[in-house]
């Protein structure tokens, strides 16, 4: 009944991937393989279902990926020696160390020695820094996918009042960077914020990456407001949902992305998407 509002991950990230195809299919006529590299660190079951999910995605696109598992105990020197024999390996073009690391570890040391021509997640200094001059770079894949899901939708947010919940360096603040450098005029809502509902009221697009089932209720939304649900959460009954509470909100919506099947899937292709960017550079 409303499916006309539905922005559609999975027809988005088909899409998506068909063209991933014929880039790798290009590459590969020139003798170039692309390969993604993951490292894990420890057990976390989340982890693991995230990381299979990453080399399925690689196997459909014909991107090789390998899976390097490294045991909880591994040390931070360890883990680094790692990350260095991969930034050598010319037959390597993306490195992941999927996140979180064990505690013992900083993340952030460990993020900062991928070398930024393989940062395939786009979390390096380098990458964050030229990501906000607006500097040819890898973009986090998350806040590349919502954009991805505004385009594809034929939204254009010049001039747009944008209201972005959440201020995490993987999903707010990059998405309202990239934004902003669209002409969209953007407002940054976070846990201290006062009355958020004001703010999303007046919004054309409201963005949201909290990790709080249903936050977003229909009442806190304008008439023709679009909603991208970013937010991953389980319900009381187990089941997948995003921080909008879509049954309050799909009347009023002009558009709004679901969970699951909405942001999600766009994060996984543009991990793809930035691993064959980073192949083509290679032979640039
Ligand atoms: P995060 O690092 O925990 O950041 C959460 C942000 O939400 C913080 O900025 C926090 O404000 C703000 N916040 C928390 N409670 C709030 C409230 N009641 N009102 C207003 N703001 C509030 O989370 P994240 O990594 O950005 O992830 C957010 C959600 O997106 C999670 O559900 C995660 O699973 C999901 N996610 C999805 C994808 C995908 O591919 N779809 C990718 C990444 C993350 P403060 O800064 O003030 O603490």
């Amino acid at each position: 009944m409303y499916e006309d509002k539905i922005i559609s991950g999975k027809e988005v990230s088909a899409y998506e991937k068909g063209l991933i195809a014929d880039r790798v299919k290009a590459l590969k006529e020139k003798g170039i393989q692309p390969k993604l590299s993951v490292i894990i660190v420890g057990e976390d079951p989340a982890s693991q279902t995230y990381v299979k999910g990453k080399h399925k995605d690689c196997a459909e696109c014909d991107i090789l990926s390998d899976n390097i598992a490294l045991p909880e105990s591994t040390t931070q020197e360890e883990l680094l020696a790692v990350i260095e024999r991969l930034n050598k390996d010319e037959t390597v073009h993306g490195i992941l160390v999927q996140l979180p690391v064990p505690k013992h570890i900083d993340e952030y040391a460990v993020i900062n020695a991928i070398a930024p021509e393989k940062d395939v997640d786009g979390f390096t200094a380098l990458n964050v820094g030229n990501m906000n001059i607006g500097k040819d770079c890898f973009i986090p894949c998350t806040p590349q996918g919502c954009v991805n899901m505004l385009e594809y939708a034929g939204i254009d947010v010049e001039g747009k009042d944008v209201v972005v919940i959440g201020r995490s360096n993987i999903v707010g603040r990059p998405v309202a960077t990239l934004l902003t450098q669209k002409s969209a005029t953007v407002t940054i809502c976070h846990s201290k914020t006062k009355n958020i509902a004001e703010k999303t009221r007046m919004a054309d697009i409201v963005i949201i990456a909290i990790g709080k089932a249903g936050f977003l209720t229909g009442d806190m939304i304008k008439e023709g407001a679009v909603i991208i649900d970013v937010g991953i959460n389980r319900n009381a009954e187990g089941k997948l949902c995003g921080d909008a509470d879509f049954d309050s909100c799909i009347e009023k919506v002009s558009k709004i992305t679901p969970v699951p099947g909405g942001v999600g899937l766009m994060t996984r292709v543009n991990l793809l998407k930035n691993t064959v960017k980073s192949a083509e550079n290679v032979e640039k």
